[in-house]
């Protein structure tokens, strides 16, 4: 048996295998989750202009107890004509344009007003509630880098700084086919020794959180020709395929002879992972092809560490594993002597700055119910014995979604 491959070295090869996608213009309102394509830069200074930051009266510096003359008003998108002079203020709502000669703003709640009069009960200090104009965003500055995956914060971001329309990565086409005889659709009922298809459905969300559109999903019975089929078919215009289940070695395994068929030349079969040893990895050209191990849980997992940085490579992102946290157990977690395991855990506060991780339940590849609630994967590496309680560990983040 060859050397199984580790985590690390299997993501190299699949960071190998893969160059990003073209690009194209979106809308902007259409970008969440996209991965820009080019940098942003600020069109202008933001915010464009001196704003006050309260609701209350523009006015030139100065000590406490001053009256002064009420000579207009600044509202958002409407600044007036007036000016500020000696003796003169301009009553001003948040976010409108300072008037020319004032040089703060004191807020309504420090003023007595009476007629066209204000009186200041309170010291001015120049600046003071003043928005100055470029003080978030310098005209010409780079706000956004390409490889930035567009979140509600970077759409803001990019039209703020002027932007319309984004280059982004084009969404890789997924195609995802679950193969085995014992699956039926979602809510059919069950005949005996029949289960609910869940892969195809998490595979689907896990590969649409991860910025893909998903054509197909399929489900494919346990022979060669029925496998041989799916995956030709699937294969047709996707960028990407993700096979789930058939990738072992028993007798009823037809995925990877299908695909060899199709022309997909395997880069590697099988990880120092669990759960996820049988994880099969191949191109066609340009196209990428995962075999994902069947089991529920091995699939969400395999999928998360291996595919999941794909789709977003070819979108243009840096090949990364997810960002990570360091925590301390809060139980002891068995070892594999051989395969590093990726326990599932949710993370809390310490409530001393820190983290720690607690195992969601049994973890075994079939209960699919240890996904709920988890926050990360504890990279565990393989060993002798047990990881004690209170054990720091590396954590890496599963998305929301
Ligand atoms: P396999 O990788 O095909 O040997 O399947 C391993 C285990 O995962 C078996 O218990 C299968 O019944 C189960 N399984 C395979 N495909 C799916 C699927 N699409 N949804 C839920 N469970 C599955
Ligand atoms: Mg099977």
């Amino acid at each position: 048996m060859p050397k199984l491959l580790t985590i690390a070295e299997a993501r190299q090869a699949v960071a190998a295998a893969l160059a990003p996608l073209d690009t194209e213009t979106v809308p902007v309102a259409a970008a969440l989750g996209r991965v820009l394509a080019e940098p942003v830069q600020a069109a202008g200074d933001v915010p464009p202009f001196a704003n006050a930051a309260m609701d209350g009266y523009a006015v030139r510096s100065g000590p406490a107890g001053r009256a002064l003359r009420i000579v207009g008003e600044s509202r958002a998108g409407a600044p007036g004509e007036a000016t500020v002079g000696d003796g003169e203020a301009v009553r001003i709502s948040t976010g409108a344009m300072i008037p020319p000669g004032a040089d703060a703003v004191l807020q309504v709640e420090l003023v007595s007003v009476d007629g066209d009069r204000v009186t200041l009960d309170d010291d001015v200090a120049p600046g003071r509630n003043l928005r100055a104009a470029g003080e978030d965003m310098r005209a010409g500055t780079t706000v956004l880098e390409p490889g930035t995956r567009l979140g509600a914060a970077e759409l803001g971001v990019a039209v703020t700084a002027g932007r319309g329309e984004l280059r982004a990565g084009r969404r890789p086409k997924v195609a995802v086919v679950a193969t085995g005889d014992e699956l039926v659709a979602p809510g059919t009922a069950l005949a005996p020794g029949q289960i609910h298809d869940s892969n195809a459905v998490t595979l689907a969300a896990l590969a649409r959180a991860a910025g893909a559109e998903v054509g197909e999903t399929a489900r494919a019975g346990d022979t060669r020709e029925q496998t041989e089929r799916a995956l030709a078919s699937a294969l047709d215009g996707a960028d990407v395929l993700v096979v789930s289940g058939g990738v072992s070695v028993g007798p009823h395994d037809h995925v990877k002879p299908a695909l060899e068929a199709l022309g997909v030349e395997q880069r590697f079969w099988r990880v120092a992972l669990r759960p996820g040893k049988p994880t099969w990895f191949g191109t066609r050209a340009d196209q990428l092809v995962f075999g994902l191990p069947g089991n529920p849980v091995s699939s969400m997992v395999t999928f998360h560490l291996f595919a999941r940085p794909a789709l977003l490579a070819l979108q243009g992102a840096p090949f990364a594993p997810g960002p990570v946290r360091g925590a301390r157990l809060t139980q002891a977690v068995p070892r594999s002597p051989e395969r590093d395991e990726a326990v599932r855990v949710r993370l809390d506060s310490d409530g001393d700055g820190g983290l720690t991780a607690t195992p969601t339940g049994p973890q075994g590849s079939h209960v699919l119910t240890s996904m709920l609630g988890a926050d990360g994967l504890a990279l565990i590496t393989a060993g002798e014995g047990e990881v004690p309680a209170g054990s720091p560990v590396v954590v890496e983040l599963l998305h929301a979604v």
